[in-house]
């Protein structure tokens, strides 16, 4: 399929680089930071190769939410978001824009949504989960001193993409002895699915029944699992003890989009369309962590209809983020 759209397509800059450093092994670092700080010759001949019309870029990971210094963690997402500004401006036909915030800091990174997307035309923002304001700390964004940046978020009308991390190391008692289940393998989806169930019980979604947040990864697993999350044990009656009015399910009906990004399998995508619908799912590669033609290729040729190729290769991203 020509002109596909991929919106978990990543980049670094010099700050930020050695953040990626130790996720694929070392064997392979200087590809990927020759695929990280790239963004107009190598990602586009990948682009141009494999039919994707555009990527809309965001920062690395953890980057920003890892730096415990707020005020550098102010600055370094500002530069980021220059930087991006200035690289997008090159070829918005090819490029659009998430911004990195400082989410530390919920005023300051209020103020740099604003900016982000009035001044300098971004279409959302990417965060990276949690938020550690001290070394050890784990601010996740159901918290209570995020109310006023997710009222403006629903005031700008720009989704709200929710990216991995790993949890802390004080955190990840379940992980000792077996490091090889820490990121893309199981830690990444374990940690963003119950960011994102925390932020559907903690009554946002009625507060603010417009906003939209993406996930990547097919979901972090959540499709095949929100109908238990809601179900257990129906026979009991017991009314769910979370403040949202709702059934979690149908928050992330509402409220939610899925992108592919690094989950290329045909049964996992059919899952996920049975459970949200063609209109809800996006398709992405996760670059430079993953590859364009790995992503690509199969999306081409996989099983669905061209109906909802079309819709997940590129329309549902159009219409999402206002691309026409
Ligand atoms: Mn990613």
């Amino acid at each position: 399929m020509d002109r596909k759209i991929g919106l978990e397509e990543h980049f670094a800059i010099p700050d930020t680089l050695n953040d990626s450093k130790g996720f694929l092994g070392d064997h392979v670092w200087p590809e990927l930071e020759k695929r990280l700080l790239d963004m107009q010759e190598y990602r586009l001949s990948q682009m141009d190769k494999h039919g994707m019309q555009m990527m809309i870029l965001s920062l690395n990971a953890p980057a920003i939410q890892a730096i415990p210094d707020v005020k550098k963690a102010t600055e370094t997402a500002r530069k980021a978001n220059d930087f991006l500004a200035a690289e997008v401006k090159k070829r918005p036909d090819r490029f659009q824009a998430f911004a990195a915030l400082a989410m530390q800091d919920p005023d300051a990174a209020t103020r740099e949504l604003v900016r982000c997307v009035k001044d300098l035309g971004f279409r959302g923002a990417l965060v990276n989960g949690f938020s550690s304001i001290e070394k050890e700390s784990m601010v996740y964004l159901d918290d209570r001193r995020y109310q006023g940046f997710w009222a403006e978020c629903d005031k700008l009308g720009v989704p709200f993409y929710l990216h991995p991390r790993n949890p802390l190391p004080s955190a990840s008692q379940i992980y000792e002895g077996h490091p090889w289940l820490l990121g893309p393998t199981w830690a990444f989806g374990q940690e963003t699915a119950v960011h994102a169930l925390r932020l559907m019980a903690s009554g946002l979604f009625d507060r603010h029944p417009k906003l939209q947040i993406v996930l990547g990864h097919l979901g972090e697993g959540l499709p095949y699992s929100i109908w238990r999350v809601d179900n257990r044990n129906a026979w009991t009656k017991a009314p769910p003890r979370y403040p949202a009015k709702k059934k979690l399910g149908d928050y992330f009906r509402d409220n939610f989009h899925l992108t592919v990004s690094g989950n290329f399998r045909t049964q996992t995508l059919i899952d996920a369309i049975l459970e949200v619908g063609s209109d809800r799912i996006l398709f992405s590669t996760d670059w430079p962590f993953e590859n364009v033609d790995h992503a690509a290729d199969w999306f081409d040729a996989c099983p669905i209809s061209e109906a909802d190729r079309l819709k997940i290769g590129r329309t549902n991203a159009e219409r999402l983020f206002k691309l026409l």
